[in-house]
């Protein structure tokens, strides 16, 4: 087969293999074709790896085989070990290691044009690839470590302040983008060694620093961020070794990266700025709530699991709204009990779901996927908030920042204009959660003071446990 057949193979595959990633992202989008479109994609990386293993330009298979045996284990070991409520941990892992690789890709290539094993058509476009691969991939890398150690409580939740925090990062970006600079317009090998040292270092230095003053709670959307970074020092590679699949995958990364990032922070009301430099979490937040705005006084009053199941036998309309405390107590295979038990009694039961409920995107979807709660139950905060008035029982299952009504009432809170279920409009709200715990934002929360709201004390397995329990014994009775 001559060379330039060859090449137009490969890239007919690579488009294929292109193509099948859009799609599976595309399908991706709705939790019925989710699956689907993940074994899509999959296949569609398959064909991008077989047809790049093809190539003619692979001198060496062995070390190939083993990163192939090695990664095969551990990606099925994490699959079959990892917990559902660690994936943030995980994420952030794969990313740094995605980062990690494609620095040790651009590096590589500068010691290959610096031994003159290769020899590049646009020697100035080129050095500014391998800079930009370097850089971004070290950042991602480190940033993505300490993203993990943070999320795995290694390492404080707390965000680390210091005077002059922004200044010193200011500073090391400025020596990032001079060492860059030297690096790209200078013909002297030995100052261009020197300056890959001082951005490789610095990239990794930039990597840690940058994320050191974000908290523990934001650190889904650093993660996202970083993970947006990750295909863009992806795709910067591809350039590097002229890999078009390598450029089209880290652009669908990266741009997807930065949407995901956008709707975080869009359902949060917080700027990506305010994420990133604000230091939110540092210090406890003071209660704004009842008292401040004066809109509610009230008391906390408690309701047992035999009192919640006497409101629930007769209620007709009842949503559910699942929270963090939910994946904390692993309560989602009882949620759909209950949910099953109160349509057995006669009720019509939804699910209502927040975008940043929990602590990742997509967390409560995950977690009642994994239930097997029918999709058709689930329902968005914006179907679900005008039908609110109308909801005999809300159900808030360790829920907390996202039913606070503060965020719409007290414009002095600091959640003030995030959209929230409006879980307060319900004839009746019933709050599962352990004790007087404040949520993500630290703040107090006016819908447990409210007359209609009642406290179902205790781990939230263990309460909605007891109220399945006294569905079934009305059942056997
Ligand atoms: P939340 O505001 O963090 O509140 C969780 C509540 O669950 C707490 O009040 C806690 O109260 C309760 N809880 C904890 N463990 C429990 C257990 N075992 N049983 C029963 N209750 C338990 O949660 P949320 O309402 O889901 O809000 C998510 C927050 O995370 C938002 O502020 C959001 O902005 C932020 N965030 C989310 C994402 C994302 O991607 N999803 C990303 C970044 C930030 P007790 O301690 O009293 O039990």
């Amino acid at each position: 087969m001559s060379n330039e057949t060859r090449e137009i193979l490969i890239n007919s595959a690579y488009i294929l293999a292109s193509i099948l990633f859009v799609l599976g992202l595309k399908m991706l989008g709705r939790q019925g074709t989710a699956r689907k479109g993940n074994l899509i994609s999959g296949i569609g990386m398959l064909i991008a790896i077989v047809v790049t293993l093809l190539d003619h330009n692979v001198i060496e298979y062995k070390w190939i085989v083993v990163g192939l045996v090695a990664g095969t284990v551990i990606g099925l070991a994490c699959a079959r070990l990892i917990k559902m409520t660690s994936m943030p941990e995980m994420v952030a892992l794969l990313n740094g290691f995605g980062g990690l690789a494609s620095l040790i890709v651009g590096a590589a290539e500068y010691c290959r044009i610096r031994g003159g094993t290769v020899m590049p058509d646009h020697p100035a476009f080129t050095s500014a690839v391998i800079y930009l691969t370097i850089l971004i991939g070290g950042i991602t890398f480190t940033g993505s470590i300490y993203a993990f150690c943070k999320l795995a409580e290694w390492l404080s939740g707390r965000p680390i302040l210091f005077r002059g925090q922004h200044l010193v990062n200011g500073l090391f970006v400025v020596l990032t983008v001079l060492s860059g600079i030297v690096y790209v317009v200078s013909g002297d090998p030995q100052v261009q060694l020197m300056a890959v040292g001082v951005f490789i270092t610095l990239s990794l230095v930039l990597g840690w620093t940058l994320v050191m003053p974000i908290g523990g709670g934001d650190m889904p959307v650093v993660i996202s961020m970083l993970n947006s970074l990750s295909g863009v020092a992806a795709c910067a590679a591809g350039f590097v070794i002229s890999n078009n699949v390598l450029v089209v995958a880290g652009c669908l990364v990266g741009t997807s990266g930065v949407i995901l990032t956008a709707i975080m922070c869009k359902a949060m009301n917080r700027s990506l700025a305010n994420v990133l430099f604000s230091g939110f979490g540092a210090a406890p937040v003071p209660s704004t709530g009842a008292a401040s705005a004066g809109v509610v006084q009230g008391e906390l009053k408690p309701i047992s699991a035999e009192d919640t199941f006497a409101v629930l036998e007769a209620a007709r309309q009842v949503v559910i709204i699942p929270g963090y405390g939910m994946a904390v107590s692993q309560a989602q295979h009882v949620v759909r009990e209950l949910g099953e038990m109160l349509e057995n009694n006669g009720a019509e039961v939804r699910f209502a779901i927040h975008p940043v409920a929990g602590r990742m995107p997509g967390h409560m979807n995950v977690l009642l996927a994994e239930a097997n709660v029918p999709y058709e139950q689930l329902v968005e905060m914006d179907s679900i908030n005008p039908l609110m008035p109308t909801m005999d029982v809300a159900i808030v299952i360790g829920a907390n920042d996202v039913v606070n009504p503060a965020a719409s009432s007290d414009k002095g809170s600091p959640i003030y204009g995030m959209p929230i279920i409006k879980a307060h409009e319900a004839r009746t709200v019933i709050c599962l959660k352990r004790g007087k715990g404040t949520g993500f934002s630290g703040l107090e929360n006016q819908l447990f003071l409210l007359p209609n709201t009642r406290m179902l004390y205790g781990d939230a397995k263990g309460s909605l446990q007891g109220v399945v329990s006294e569905f079934k014994s009305l059942a056997a009775g």
